[in-house]
């Protein structure tokens, strides 16, 4: 890999957008803004398992459903990311589902799976991820 490579990774954002880290989902890690739609939290919730960042999962995790810690499978490296489908989750809603499917490598083997995540807003109107199903 060349070098110009290597740095034009490390600026991509993990989410597939396309975008640069520092102008997609790393203002959202860095608590600078919020995500403004459902499928902006997903993005950037995708990006944080990427990038390890466990603070800005829980954060953005309802309390219903949040779980103690997330464990990261160093065996795990996550490839792609593609939105399906999403429901709601706009600006102006209060409750959105956004289906997806990610892609990630196992020492070999690359594995798939799609997932029906339902998000919600807090009282502050900040979207957080609340479940979601396998399909
Ligand atoms: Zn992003």
């Amino acid at each position: 890999m060349t070098e110009q490579t290597t740095r034009k990774t490390e600026q991509t954002c993990p989410c597939g957008s396309g975008k640069p880290y520092s102008l997609c989902c790393q203002p959202l890690h860095q608590g600078v803004e919020f995500a403004q739609t459902a499928e902006q939290l997903m993005r950037s919730r995708y990006s944080a398992f990427v990038l390890q960042l466990q603070g800005y999962l829980l954060q953005t995790w309802a309390p219903e459903t949040r779980p103690q810690d997330v464990a990261f499978d160093p065996a795990m490296s996550w490839q792609k990311l593609t939105i399906l489908e999403k429901k709601k989750g706009r600006v102006r809603d209060q409750k959105g589902w956004v289906t997806f499917c990610a892609e990630y490598q196992a020492g070999l083997q690359r594995f798939k799976f799609v997932e029906k995540s339902r998000f919600r807003k807090d009282a502050q109107g900040r979207w957080l991820y609340v479940d979601g199903e396998f399909i």
